[in-house]
């Protein structure tokens, strides 16, 4: 394999760091973006590293466009292309209904979620897209079962920024598929991870895990291995697909 380069935003955590170090494992350099959490992100290049592939992480806030351009430059400078993009920083906020969630709120999810997968994907396509001179590739979004379940009484701000994102992968596997770059979405169920400590409830996998037809939750590398399959060549006629890792939930 050609030495290719993936960029997992959020990748100092939980699904994105699974991703990035599986990736690792099988032969791309990889580059992970994250918001705060500097030493959970070094550990990660480090262990990369260790596994004898190329790695970088930069501090990056998707929802802020000058940060993400920054990114990308970094990319350019440190690896000089890029194969992949995974969007899969993604946020969500204490568990209210609909009537109480602040305006403040629904900008914050609303704009890392969405906006923060638009812009990145704005500067992968421009260094992808065989229109522009590069190489094609992939990006896979991290979308959620919460895109079709709607996560009432909970987040269903989170539930429709999700939404959003499986629309935004049908439009956009269209849109550029003739520049060699295929779109995919990956939308996880119950994983175990830290985000359900931002919603106020951090054994939420565990305590739905009863209504998950495989009765389990499931765990970031079950969704790892989706998402390295489809940014891989392996996955060369999969696009615009919406695959669900969920346990058949
Ligand atoms: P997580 O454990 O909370 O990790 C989130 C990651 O995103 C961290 O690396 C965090 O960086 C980074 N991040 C957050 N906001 C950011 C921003 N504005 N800019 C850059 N990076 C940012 O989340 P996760 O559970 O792995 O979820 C990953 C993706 O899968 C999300 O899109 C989520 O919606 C989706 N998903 C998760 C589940 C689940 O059950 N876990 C289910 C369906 C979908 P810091 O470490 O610096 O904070």
């Amino acid at each position: 394999m050609k030495n290719q380069v993936v960029l997992i935003t959020g990748g100092s955590r939980g699904i994105g760091a699974e991703t990035a170090l599986l990736a690792a494992e099988k032969g791309w350099s990889v580059v992970i973006s994250y918001r705060n959490q500097d030493e959970k992100a070094q550990a990660i290049v480090k262990q990369i590293e260790a596994l004898g592939q190329k790695a970088l992480a930069v501090k990056s806030d998707v929802a802020v466009e000058a940060e993400v351009i920054a990114l990308f430059e970094t990319v350019d400078r440190e690896f000089g292309r890029l194969d992949a993009l995974v969007n899969n920083a993604g946020v969500l906020e204490t568990a209210c209904k609909v009537i109480d969630m602040s305006v403040a709120r629904l900008q914050r999810v609303l704009t890392v979620n969405i906006v923060g997968s638009f812009m990145c994907a704005q500067q992968a396509i421009k260094r992808m897209a065989t229109s522009n001179g590069g190489d094609g590739g992939s990006i896979v979004n991290l979308s959620s079962a919460a895109a079709r379940l709607g996560s009432a009484n909970e987040f269903v701000d989170y539930a429709a920024s999700k939404g959003a994102i499986d629309t935004f992968t049908i439009g956009l596997s269209k849109e550029i598929a003739g520049d060699g770059i295929r779109v995919n979405a990956v939308r996880p169920g119950l994983i175990v991870t830290d985000i359900h400590a931002d919603s106020g409830d951090a054994n939420r996998p565990e305590r739905l895990a009863g209504g998950v037809p495989m009765g389990r939750s499931g765990s970031a590398r079950e969704v790892a291995t989706s998402i390295v399959w489809l940014m891989s060549d392996e996955a060369s006629y999969v696009n615009g697909a919406l695959l669900d890792v969920t346990g058949g939930r």
